[in-house]
């Protein structure tokens, strides 16, 4: 299968080029030529355990690599999940269900690809004939950079630089990114926000001199972030596999539509459940959950995408996001695939910060997504409210996405099979649940995490309550027009 960039037609690459490249040459992302329909095998994937049915749907894409041997990686990538289930379902009230996405190495929904991108990375880089050794540069606001650290870690050929924004992760993140292990591993912070750091590693793509003065190293730059086409792919598994796992239990019969709602920064995980009911899935609406950085809930609302607006810090970091990259693929399916109107639009977002749908495309939009926010006192309080009426604690990103979807609920009056896609485990964010389920306040993170579960009698995780004696290896803090320079002292230091 062929795949274009979002921003210019004549770039096009297949799979395997696309997965190892990460962004397209014009600073477009990759998008396939069609979606391979799934309607006929969601009856075979009923049978199929998480990883058989990963392999199914990433394989309908990434034809040129051999299905036996994805079909081992995934079993290895999802094997390191708890129960060997990477997207267990799990039944809250009648029409209501939580996808647990977060019972993996690091704790976070980031894990079900990020466990999988190195092997699709390797295997791409291997299959398109590109020899240089990769340097992996990762933007995160948190989650995504750990899970990129855990699944790089000692990779072949790979080295992976993390930058995340120096005051925008929680203490557990930034704990579990400092002490990674491995000798292909770097963790930088950079001075500003999420917005920033992201922005200064999209630039390094993009940056001819960088990108040269690496070449003559041997070394192309790759990205794990969801700007990667092989970041999304595994996404879209569990959209089908909850959905079997629905009707195999009995709660929908094949063929009924649900609604899924997201806890939405970046846009990617949303955007795996759009392309997903592309390839067929009964989808109704999609749901899409922000904080106070309400920027998508004012994009669905009018059809303009502002991003000049005060950025907020909030107890949900990793959705404290104002330039929601993936909605750059979202926007060129939208315009009938057009890559120059999508082109002129990014072009104008970089420019003045915004852009705006036309009446046509906004109507299109509306039939497919509804949008809310939710701010930190109510945040809060769906915590506190859902674990008193079902003993259940949520994560913070996960609370923003309950809390929308009883607005929804309040505005359409129906109560249709839903289920809210957990993104985080609340023991990455302790002291914020812990504060929200008993009004009390504790600074410290472990002390915050010992006393949930002394609350909630909700498992503490092996790997959060290890990472108190792990040590530090990273301190380094650089401003953001540092960021080439922290790369390219890294490379030194491997040499
Ligand atoms: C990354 C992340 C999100 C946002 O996901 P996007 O794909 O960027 O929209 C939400 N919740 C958690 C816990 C995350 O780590």
């Amino acid at each position: 299968m062929k795949f274009y960039s979002t921003r210019g037609k004549s770039v096009y690459e297949n799979a395997a080029a696309a997965i190892a490249k990460g962004l397209a040459e014009d600073g477009g992302l990759f998008v396939p030529e069609t979606f391979p329909c799934l309607k006929e095998s969601l009856a075979n994937m009923l049978e199929m355990d998480y990883a058989e049915r990963a392999c199914l749907v990433i394989h309908s894409f990434l034809q040129e690599y051999d299905k036996i041997e994805l079909l081992d990686a995934c079993k290895k990538a999802y094997g390191r999940f708890e129960d060997n289930d990477a997207a267990p379902v799990c039944k809250i009230d009648e029409n209501l269900f939580i996808l647990e996405l977060f019972h993996g190495p690091t704790l976070a929904f980031k894990d079900i690809a990020l466990t999988l991108l190195p092997y699709l990375l390797r295997k791409g880089s291997d299959i398109s004939g590109i020899k240089e050794k990769i340097m992996v540069l990762v933007a995160t606001s948190g989650d995504t950079g750990k899970a990129a650290l855990e699944g790089f870690m000692n990779a072949n050929g790979i080295d992976i630089n993390v930058f995340y924004p120096s005051q925008g992760v929680s203490d557990m993140q930034k704990l579990q990114m400092c002490t990674q292990e491995g000798e292909n591993v770097n963790v930088v912070a950079v001075n500003g926000n999420f917005d920033d750091c992201q922005t200064a590693v999209k630039k390094l793509f993009t940056d001819d001199k960088f990108v040269a003065e690496l070449k003559e190293q041997n070394i192309i730059l790759s990205s794990a972030n969801s700007i990667n086409f092989g970041r999304l792919v595994p996404q879209i598994a569990y959209y089908f596999s909850a959905y079997c796992d629905l009707v195999n239990c009995g709660e929908i019969k094949m063929g009924d539509k649900v609604n899924f709602v997201v806890p939405t920064g970046n846009f990617g995980n949303i955007l795996a459940g759009y392309y997903a009911k592309l390839m067929g899935l009964p989808v109704e609406k999609l749901i899409c959950a922000s904080n106070d950085n309400n920027v998508l809930t004012e994009f669905f609302a009018d059809g303009t995408y502002d991003a000049n607006r005060e950025f907020f810090k909030t107890v949900s970091p990793s959705m404290d996001i104002l330039i929601s990259s993936n909605l750059e693929r979202l926007i060129f399916e939208i315009s009938g695939r057009n890559a120059d109107l999508t082109r002129e639009r990014m072009e104008e977002l970089k420019k003045q910060g915004k852009y705006a749908l036309s009446d046509g495309e906004k109507t299109a939009i509306d039939k497919e997504f509804f949008a809310g926010y939710c701010d930190e006192e109510d945040c809060l309080n769906t915590i506190a409210d859902f674990f008193d009426e079902y003993g259940y604690v949520l994560d913070t990103h996960t609370a923003v996405a309950v809390n929308v979807n009883e607005q929804y609920l309040a505005y359409t009056g129906e109560n249709a099979p839903t289920v809210i896609l957990s993104t985080a485990s609340p023991y990455k964010f302790p002291q914020s649940v812990y504060g929200a389920i008993t009004g009390k306040k504790i600074n410290d993170a472990f002390s915050a995490a010992y006393k949930l579960f002394d609350e909630s009698a909700a498992p503490i995780p092996e790997q959060i309550s290890t990472l108190k004696s792990k040590t530090v290896r990273f301190k380094k803090v650089v401003e953001k027009n540092e960021t080439g320079d922290a790369v390219k002292e890294f490379i030194a230091s491997r040499k």
